[in-house]
């Protein structure tokens, strides 16, 4: 394709909103064009990398079993009412309503709808199992719109979701997508690692992410390299400190003055601040967003909270819970903002963690201003709603499954695959009848890839000061030819020739044709990213060119044979190492 004729619009300067290199070089190759926060649209380079992602998922969807389907957006909210989530699924969920004003929301997930389908559609064993996936638009009002493709409202995701006849059947379809998941993202060239994961209120250890490695990344996972494990922090365990063996000392009330965080009266007292103990204070809304109870949670003062782990032990959604307005909370609790401790609090739940029981004569505040309790105890002093380990781990903690000090990263998260189990097929009646013609639920999987936050998290893992490096098998194009004098017959001639039998060999090139100087061709090949480029100068009429590959610094002055071998070489070469065979085995 000849770039004079292509719609390209390359930016030399880098928009003020982007700071992430993938969102940066995204937008300055003109591949995404924003439409409003969070919401963008794809021109042509950028729709051919799409249209490849998708593809390579596509072809291990279809190979691992799964069959294609497409749902529309828009859903109707009965099936949401069905199943609960309706009201619980809170304000990422974007709601519409027709002119009749029934209700409906743009899909930010499809799971009612594929029960709904597959529960109108099975009634058999016979028919099971079954997997059904779509890659599809996908809508959730984040609150945070950022990072272009990687935090967006509007994104692309390829769900699956498969039905089975038992506990096992759902284990071998949750493997399989497992390894299909494994397959995509080593053929999308992403250094990644399967993650386990938080898996809600559902329970279980049935979940993994699968993590793109990046420093940039949203997500922060554990691992250990003494032995296997690996997982996000929000589900890793942090392990409790062996209780502490002292006598327990009387209580004591001290006068703190002004001391107001943890680290303050830590240091005011001269205790360590594995000593003291920090509360933190929450709501939990309805879903109408009225305050349901307040929280007072507890826990050492060099830890910090699992949030997650606190609303899974709540079981309400993330979205339910919140920093307390404290004075509004003081006025029902008697809680005293900095000097808040778990003697004397009133109409609240107090959550203690489960390393504090083992502790002793800790320094806690005494719901009085400037005053903090010190040789506290539990069980003599305090006591607890609920003890639950909910401490976020940290480098360096002891494993939770082997005991060595964890390591831990960042990551982007470019899928999800998860054991659903009956939660729905409860909810919403999908049952089929066995040979005997007794009834079951089915058990659910369902499977997420963020097609459009992998291609962001492919430019994260390959770039440099220049521009992005995409992989073949992703490349919006193989090769570019830049042509140095595009009005010099002999170089554009011998350009169109070498494109043409790149072309023959299945090579998908571009050909930079326009009227520009070569400096600004060769900043564009390099910030788009073409894998291989193959320059026509002067040497146009001896029938030599320049051979480069983007990712390497050195250049070669090559014959148009060799350059056209080199090329188709490489580029076919990586093909293969990249198609569904050479990864079967994952
Ligand atoms: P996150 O924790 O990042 O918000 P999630 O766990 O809510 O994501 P899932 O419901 O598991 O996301 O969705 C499946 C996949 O869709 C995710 O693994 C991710 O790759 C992608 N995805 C989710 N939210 C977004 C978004 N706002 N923009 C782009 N991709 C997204
Ligand atoms: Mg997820």
């Amino acid at each position: 394709m000849k770039m004079s004729k292509m719609y390209i619009r390359t930016l030399r300067e880098t928009p003020a909103e982007a700071v992430l290199p993938s969102h940066i070089y995204m937008l300055r190759t003109g591949m995404i064009r924003k439409l409003a926060s969070g919401i963008y649209g794809f021109m042509p380079l950028g729709k051919r990398v799409l249209s490849k992602v998708e593809n390579i998922v596509r072809e291990e969807m279809d190979l691992a079993g799964a069959q294609e389907i497409l749902m529309s957006a828009l859903q109707p909210a009965e099936l949401w009412e069905e199943s609960g989530r309706w009201n619980a699924y809170g304000p990422e969920m974007w709601r519409v309503h027709d002119r009749n004003d029934r209700e409906f929301c743009l899909g930010p997930t499809h799971e009612e709808i594929f029960t709904d389908i597959i529960r109108n559609g099975v009634s058999s064993y016979r028919q099971l199992p079954v997997n059904l996936y779509q890659i599809q638009t996908k809508y959730r009002d984040e609150a945070r719109p950022r990072f272009g493709l990687m935090r967006s409202r509007e994104f692309i995701m390829k769900d699956a979701y498969s039905f089975d006849r038992d506990e096992e059947g759902l284990e071998a379809s949750y493997q399989n997508m497992y390894h299909a998941y494994s397959r995509v993202f080593t053929r999308c060239g992403l250094v990644f690692r399967p993650v386990e994961a938080d898996n809600g209120a559902i329970g279980g250890s049935a979940s993994h992410e699968f993590t793109a490695l990046a420093d940039n990344g949203e997500s922060s996972i554990v691992y250990c390299e003494s032995c296997d494990m690996a997982a996000t922090d929000e589900r890793a365990e942090c392990v409790d400190a062996k209780p502490d063996g002292a006598e327990m000392l009387p209580l004591e009330m001290k006068e703190t003055p002004g001391t107001k965080t943890i680290e303050a009266v830590a240091d005011y007292l001269h205790l360590d601040l594995k000593q003291t103990i920090k509360a933190l204070l929450y709501e939990v809304y309805n879903d109408d967003g009225s305050v349901k109870e307040y929280v007072a949670a507890f826990l050492r003062g060099d830890h910090e909270a699992n949030e997650v782990k606190l609303c899974n032990a709540l079981g309400i959604p993330e979205h339910a819970l919140a920093f307390a307005d404290e004075e509004k909370m003081a006025a029902v609790t008697g809680c005293v903002g900095g000097f808040t401790g778990p003697v004397g609090l009133k109409n609240c739940r107090i959550i203690v963690d489960s390393e504090l029981p083992g502790m002793k004569n800790l320094c806690a505040g005494a719901n009085q201003a400037d005053h903090h309790y010190i040789n506290m105890n539990y069980g003599r002093d305090y006591t607890a709603d609920m003890v639950v380990n909910f401490k976020m781990i940290k480098e360096g903690d002891p494993c939770p499954v082997c005991g060595a000090p964890v390591k831990m990263t960042r990551g982007i998260e470019v899928g999800q695959v998860f054991k659903l189990g009956t939660k729905y097929s409860s909810a919403m009646k999908a049952v089929y009848k066995d040979e005997n013609m007794q009834e079951h639920e089915m058990l659910m999987g369902c499977y997420g890839i963020g097609v459009t936050r992998t291609m962001a998290a492919i430019v994260e893992q390959n770039h440099d000061e220049d521009g992005i490096i995409w992989p073949v098998a992703v490349a919006p194009y193989h090769v570019i030819i830049t042509v140095m004098k595009a009005k010099d017959a002999v170089q554009m001639e011998l350009a169109e020739k070498i494109e043409a039998e790149l072309a023959g060999r299945g090579v998908e090139v571009m050909l930079d044709d326009r009227d520009e100087r070569p400096g600004v061709k060769f900043k564009d090949a390099d910030l788009i990213g073409i894998p291989v480029r193959i320059t026509v100068g002067r040497r146009a009429g001896e029938g030599v060119v320049e051979y480069k590959l983007r990712k390497d610094a050195d250049k070669v002055e090559l014959s148009v044979e060799e350059a056209v071998s080199a090329a188709a070489d490489f580029v076919l070469g990586e093909l293969k190492a990249h198609s569904h065979e050479a990864v079967a085995d994952l």
